[in-house]
């Protein structure tokens, strides 16, 4: 079953998009996270300082994984929990291909995450060509914009495709419109999570709201 299959799949089983990668050390995001970590930016946010080895590598954090399926769903589509509501759907399309592909391990054997193990989740949305990462840190899909929420589906098998995943440089261009609106100067060459509201716990949406590709 070519991804082109999977991906028309997915959609039926009510995701908004699909995209597809393969584990490997994510070099970049390494270096970076660690300087960010280094820096001391991630305030209390300890969790990040361990499983460093899984989260810069999915094949650290689950050896026999072959292949990422990184699922979309737009917010608006959401009901109730996102967790549950991106596994569910996941699960479902898991369900799926566990049906038609032969070998294809039972659903329960499989690995799905959504802001529920070490994996830097935006990075592989981008590896996986859905879309780019703004200079407000947010995942963009290249047609939603960054209202969206992730989830993965990791399979122990190589899933061939007919046509190369896309490749989306950031649209920010010169734009700062983020950076100048957010209330506590969170935002900048990077992000300072023990400035971000977010981070603690208000409901603080405006580095997206005021993002042109965000029409809400
Ligand atoms: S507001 Fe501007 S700089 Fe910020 S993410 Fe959107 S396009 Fe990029
Ligand atoms: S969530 Fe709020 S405080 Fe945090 S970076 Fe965005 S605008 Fe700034």
């Amino acid at each position: 079953m070519f991804f082109e299959e999977i991906r028309t799949l997915a959609i039926a089983c009510g995701l908004d998009d699909l995209g597809m990668t393969q584990p490997h050390f994510l070099q970049q995001d390494a270096t970076y996270v660690d300087d960010w970590l280094a820096k001391g930016l991630h305030g209390a946010l300890h969790y990040l300082e361990q499983n460093k080895e899984k989260r810069y590598d999915p094949s650290v954090l689950v050896p026999a994984g072959k292949t990422i399926l990184v699922g979309v769903v737009k917010n608006t589509n959401i009901k109730g929990d996102y967790h549950r509501h991106i596994k569910s759907l996941l699960y479902g399309l898991g369900n799926e291909l566990s049906q038609r592909i032969e070998g294809f391990k039972p659903i329960e054997l499989q690995h799905i995450f959504c802001d529920s193990a070490p994996v830097l989740e935006r990075r592989l949305a981008v590896e996986a060509g859905l879309g780019w990462i703004g200079k407000n840190r947010n995942f963009y899909h290249h047609s939603f914009g960054s209202l969206v929420h992730l989830g993965e589906l990791m399979l122990d098998i190589v899933v061939p495709r007919k046509e190369p995943p896309e490749t989306y440089a950031s649209r920010c261009d010169s734009c700062e419109d983020c950076i100048k609106a957010c209330p506590s100067g969170a935002l900048g060459d990077e992000w300072n999570a023990q400035l971000c509201r977010a981070y603690h716990k208000e409901k603080c949406w405006i580095c997206q709201t005021v993002c042109k590709y965000n029409a809400i």
